[in-house]
């Protein structure tokens, strides 16, 4: 009998039982903003909210796909490209075609995916749905798959097929976070170390801005030329990087006063924020959530004034953070131009906080890492 409810959903839709579960954390992303494109040092940990898939092998060689949240596709493998830039398929048809690049012999399969996560509100329930559904398919094929290649293959699901030019922070988050760790990420070399989590008498709130990201999309294109732009200026004054992270206050303070003034600043933000981010790794090490409180205040304040990616609302928000009881810290998180704070609360202020804030709300915790089991 199938126990639980993503089971027993999988045999009333496709009439037999799923021979194979995964399931993927969302992530949030603690501090280190706009630095993972430049180089630098994220902080994310897994989140207790996540994308389930179940699935079974058949002898045809494409997936049928039922998401409860999305609807209902087929997805032949003969014409993966058809699936190209088509919104939530197109990441699957993306990991289906990573696998198959590589010479795993995936069977077809019929697949359900399940989630708690929100989509969109910066837990990347999109790395989430990848990372299940290739680890669900793996696990079918019986293949054992190195998880910094898995992690490329949803990365490449993502640029190529789903058109979203994110880094390697969230693929990463969901694979090897988890576990009451987060981790602390150089996004040049892809090496991180575990550091602790939120303590359990903490948690997470994300506050809704209420304001749709439409600008995120150009926004975020446009910060990222102009980090290019100030890395140009910086070489043609002499001063070698191969990243913004690279480049020393020093160095970049030498060229205050000839530079463009925005190039400046987003500079200076990047580097800011990279030893932010190290300061809040250290904090975490000694469970100091004060001091981990105070950065998130002044990674917002930075991403505010210097790297302009706040808007009204989100400042709002912020502010008022500052004077409600039991936050420690807040900023605004993912790409900004709206979207939603994340709050650093106490744990006994959680419900007064959720229902003071009088907008949408989502409270998180520390999650487990990705797995996929044969039942
Ligand atoms: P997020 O910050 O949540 O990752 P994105 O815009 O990057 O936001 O990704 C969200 C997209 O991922 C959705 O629009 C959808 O295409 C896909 N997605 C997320 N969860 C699911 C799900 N449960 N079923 C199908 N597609 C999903
Ligand atoms: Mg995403």
């Amino acid at each position: 009998m199938p126990r639980t409810q993503i089971e027993r959903e999988f045999l009333r839709l496709f009439g037999n039982h799923p021979a194979v579960r995964s399931r993927a954390p969302g992530r949030v992303n603690i501090i280190g903003e706009h630095t993972d494109y430049n180089g630098g040092y994220v902080l994310p940990m897994a989140v207790d909210r996540y994308v389930e898939v179940a699935c079974s092998a058949d002898a045809e060689a494409r997936i049928r796909v039922v998401s409860s949240a999305m609807g209902e596709c087929t997805i032949g493998f003969a014409r993966l490209e058809e699936h190209r830039g088509r919104g939530w398929m197109s990441y699957i048809a993306g990991v289906i075609h990573g696998l198959l690049a590589r010479k795993i012999r995936i069977p077809g399969a019929q697949l359900l995916i399940e989630s708690d996560l929100p989509v969109g509100a910066g837990l990347s329930s999109s790395a989430a749905m990848e990372v299940a559904v290739a680890l669900a398919l793996l696990q079918l094929a019986d293949v054992v798959l190195e998880r910094r290649e898995v992690a490329q293959i949803c990365l490449e699901a993502e640029h190529d097929f789903a058109g979203v030019p994110c880094g390697i922070m969230d693929q990463y988050a969901v694979l090897f976070g988890g576990g009451g760790n987060a981790m602390f990420l150089d996004c040049a070399s892809q090496e991180f170390e575990k550091v602790p989590s939120i303590p359990p008498e903490f948690r997470l709130v994300l506050l809704d801005s209420g304001q749709s990201r439409q600008l995120a999309a150009s926004g975020y294109r446009r910060r990222r030329e102009e980090c290019a732009e100030a890395l140009e200026y910086l070489s043609q004054a002499g001063i070698r990087a191969s990243s913004l992270s690279e480049v020393t206050p020093l160095a970049l303070f030498s060229q205050q006063e000839k530079m463009p003034g925005r190039l400046f600043f987003r500079a200076l933000h990047v580097i800011g924020e990279n030893r932010r981010t190290i300061r809040a790794a250290a904090a975490l090490r000694d469970g100091n959530m004060i001091a981990l409180g105070r950065l998130m205040y002044r990674s917002h304040q930075s991403l505010a004034a210097r790297y302009e990616v706040s808007t009204k609302e989100l400042d709002r928000l912020v502010r008022w953070a500052r004077n409600a009881d039991g936050i420690l810290g807040a900023r605004l998180t993912g790409a900004g131009f709206g979207g939603y704070t994340v709050n650093l609360v106490k744990g006994s202020a959680v419900d007064e906080i959720v229902e003071r804030s009088n907008t949408g709300s989502v409270v998180i915790g520390s999650g487990e890492t990705a797995s996929a089991w044969r039942i």
